[in-house]
């Protein structure tokens, strides 16, 4: 499928080295535009909306940040550690800087975990990608249900 130059430009700014180290796009054949039509495909499979999830992930961050590195429970349902360290990182579609959070969001009654970073929710909330397959941030549709929803 033809990209707009915009995402040729986004999917240049995702390979490894440019933004991070690791890159966004894990181990994925597929064109940043293929990525994104499959995975909004996937999310709406399994029921899940782009902005609601990345309400809830954004809840969960900042509750999480009141433990100041300590594990903190969410709505009696969640377990949640933050981690931040110094300096922004860019959005690779050029549209904003984020602060390096990472945080481990464990649902209590399944234990199973998923990892956002503040990047990645933006990622997901504005652009619908939630980085590519084998990626370290990707957001996982079933993994993401599993953990968020009952
Ligand atoms: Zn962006």
């Amino acid at each position: 499928m033809k990209m707009s130059p915009a995402m040729r430009k986004a999917q240049e700014n995702m390979q490894p080295g440019v933004i991070t180290a690791e890159g966004f796009l894990g181990s994925e054949e597929h064109s940043l535009r293929d990525i994104i039509v499959r995975d909004e495909g996937e999310m709406q499979r399994l029921g899940l909306e782009f902005d609601e999830t990345a309400v809830l992930l954004k809840h969960l961050v900042e509750e999480g940040r009141k433990g100041l590195g300590e594990p903190v429970t969410v709505d009696g349902k969640w377990l949640v550690q933050t981690w931040e360290a110094r300096g922004h990182l860019a959005c690779p579609f050029e549209d904003g800087i984020f602060r390096k959070i990472t945080a481990e969001i464990e649902n209590k009654s399944k234990n199973i975990k998923i990892i956002v970073t503040d990047l990645a929710i933006h990622l997901m909330e504005t652009h619908h990608f939630l980085e590519g397959t084998g990626s370290s941030f990707r957001l996982d549709p079933e993994k993401m249900k599993k953990v968020l929803k009952d």
